[in-house]
């Protein structure tokens, strides 16, 4: 099964992979993990990444499809993988079709801009474990620190509320035209399309997708 998730930052679609992956027994590719992963690894990507990904500007395609395609090289993703975050422009699901790689299902988990702007403005991570939690939605049993650690949460700073506005445009004019691509493709039945409303509890909207996968 090899599924792409696609959704604005902030959609849920990080939740939906763990769910998922599980479920199909499938590693979860998130290009967003794994650029964070090499800044805190210091490597030439991650360096070259992180004022990028401070801006909350993208990754050039060229850099993330090759840390993708080498990714893929990887005995885990024989039986299938999921995509989180990735492709992100035209020109990166081009490159998918160019090393022939084709894509089962594609989901694509809808939320409104407001929504978004409320959930990435409570997100709280805690950097070391990667530990994710929401002021409101998700709070930690003390204000601010880490259950299993005790240490300080922190604001990504791509989750500031100026640089979310600069994502959710990004999304708009770079991502938003892979619905087009891949509902085409749907209709020539080279993939299956699926929309999803993601405003509802992280299980209903997971529940919704596996339904919709059945
Ligand atoms: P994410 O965690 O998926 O929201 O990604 C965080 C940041 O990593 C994005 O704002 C981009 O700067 C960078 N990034 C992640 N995936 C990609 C991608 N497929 N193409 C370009 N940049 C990416």
């Amino acid at each position: 099964m090899r599924i792409v998730l696609l959704g604005p930052p902030g959609a849920g679609k990080g939740t939906q992979a763990e769910i998922l992956c599980d479920k199909f027994n499938i590693p979860h590719i998130s290009t967003g993990n794994m650029l964070r992963d090499a800044i805190k690894a210091k490597t030439d990507l991650g360096n070259q990444a992180k004022e990028l990904m401070d801006r909350g500007v993208l990754v050039p395609d060229k850099v993330i499809v090759k840390v993708v395609v080498d990714r893929l090289k990887e005995d885990d993703c024989q039986k299938g993988f999921l995509f989180d975050g990735f492709p992100r422009t035209i020109p990166q699901a081009k490159a998918l079709d160019k090393v022939s790689v084709p894509i089962d299902i594609v989901v694509e988990i809808d939320v409104p801009d407001e929504v978004i702007i409320e959930r990435m403005a409570g997100r709280r991570v805690h950097l070391n474990s990667g530990r994710n939690y929401h002021i409101k939605f998700n709070p930690p049993a003390i204000d601010n620190l880490d259950d299993v650690t005790g240490e300080l949460l922190v604001q990504r700073e791509d989750d500031k509320p100026g640089t979310v506005k600069e994502r959710l445009e990004i999304y708009r004019s770079q991502t938003l035209p892979l619905i087009d691509f891949y509902v085409e493709k749907s209709q020539k039945k080279e993939v299956n399309y699926i929309r999803l409303d993601g405003t509802f509890l992280p299980e209903e909207v997971s529940e919704r997708i596996l339904k919709e996968i059945n």
